[in-house]
């Protein structure tokens, strides 16, 4: 049986596995996200610990922390792009962990990755096209059609379109540095703070935070059905642990979406919790991994 090497690269810990299966995760270590010399060196000692152990893998999927440069054709492939976060702009992630280890590479977005896991193991199974998007320091999303993320020659930003305001939140300017009110500085975890001082689960239940978010992601969710049609809008990340906010979530995906593409009760089915709880990152890396043994011209 194929071993794989899983990586989900985050931009607070890395989290290493070596994985025959989404059922045999044979081994796993947490690496804090330090300079990218001290955390890849680190996380290529713990493969070649195992590799020396216990044979050779057959592929290393990563899961990365965005924006990542994901163009085959591009000298760039496989890097981190621009980011504010220090040190980090254009390490070579890919790169690393193939010299090292002298195997292909699997490489994409952490919320793309996460998408095709919950698609084939998760909540969003059975969908012709799934959608994964979390809400948490930051707001992405990924898109798998026919079992294949789905994308161009660059990842998708959904987190960085502009949504209209919410009529009680007119006067926050918002927290992105690119856009100030698209949806990550409107309704991520550190908009949330900026705005109200607290997380969103930590607000009353009758604070107008919960409605205003909840509003935001709504509007989000009928926007992805009126572009893509998904079967299933997969809600992660820690702003959506906060109770009841999945429900006002589909409350105002209905609203906005004013019965055109679906009822209440298909909405209820769509906007879903993951399936893989916090685990949709590694074995997202587990799938592509295992997609690029099973079809080594795919990307
Ligand atoms: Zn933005």
């Amino acid at each position: 049986m194929s071993r794989f090497g899983c990586i989900e690269a985050g931009g607070t810990k890395f989290v290493c596995a070596v994985a025959t299966g989404p059922d045999e995760i044979a081994a796993t270590c947490r690496i804090p996200t330090t300079t990218p010399e001290e955390t890849l060196g680190r996380a290529i000692a713990f493969f070649t610990e195992l590799a020396a152990a216990g044979g050779d893998l057959a592929a290393i999927g990563i899961a990365s922390f965005g924006p990542v440069v994901l163009d085959r054709g591009s000298p760039e492939w496989g890097r981190i792009a621009r980011t504010p976060k220090p040190g980090w702009s254009g390490a070579d992630i890919a790169g690393a962990f193939g010299r090292a280890f002298g195997v292909r590479v699997a490489f994409d977005t952490d919320v793309a990755a996460a998408a095709l896991a919950e698609a084939r193991w998760g909540a969003a199974q059975g969908a012709v096209a799934a959608i994964y998007l979390t809400v948490g320091t930051g707001i992405g999303g990924g898109t798998v059609v026919d079992g294949r993320i789905s994308r161009g020659r660059r990842h998708a930003e959904m987190g960085h379109m502009i949504p209209a305001r919410h009529p009680d939140d007119r006067d926050f300017a918002g927290t992105c540095p690119f856009h100030g009110g698209c949806l990550e500085g409107l309704a991520s975890g550190p908009a949330i703070q900026a705005r109200w001082g607290a997380p969103l689960s930590a607000l009353a239940a009758d604070h107008p935070g919960h409605a205003i978010v909840g509003w935001y992601l709504g509007g989000h969710a009928a926007g992805l059905m009126a572009a893509i049609a998904p079967d299933s809008i997969v809600l992660g990340g820690g702003v959506m642990e906060t109770p009841g906010l999945i429900d006002r979530v589909r409350d105002a995906a209905c609203a906005a979406d004013q019965g055109y593409r679906a009822t209440p009760e298909e909405w209820r089915r769509i906007i879903v919790a993951p399936g893989l709880g916090s685990r949709s990152g590694i074995l997202g890396a587990l799938a592509l991994a295992q997609d690029l043994v099973a079809d080594p011209a795919g990307r």
